[in-house]
């Protein structure tokens, strides 16, 4: 057998997913983390409550835009 055949069969760990325990070849360019299968490494199941918090913070913005704009037809009105 030729040593490249080798070289490419065992160039990449074998590694069990942590989360939904499929085997996966951990290959360097892999995004995500080390223990996921590049399924589990997906951005929208990464970290949902990171998500979470940044959907709230864009809602805080907008809120406070929106008040920003109230209190500018309010001010208007009364002059
Ligand atoms: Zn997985």
């Amino acid at each position: 057998m030729p040593v490249s055949c080798i070289i490419i069969s065992v160039a990449f760990p074998i590694k069990i997913c942590a989360v939904c325990s499929e085997e996966f070849e951990l290959k360097p360019e892999k995004p995500g983390f080390a223990n996921r299968c590049p399924a589990c490494s997906e951005p929208e199941n990464a970290d949902p409550e990171t998500k979470g918090a940044v959907d709230a913070d864009e809602r805080k913005a907008l809120n406070e835009a929106r008040r920003q704009a109230m209190r500018d037809l309010l001010y208007r009105k009364d002059s």
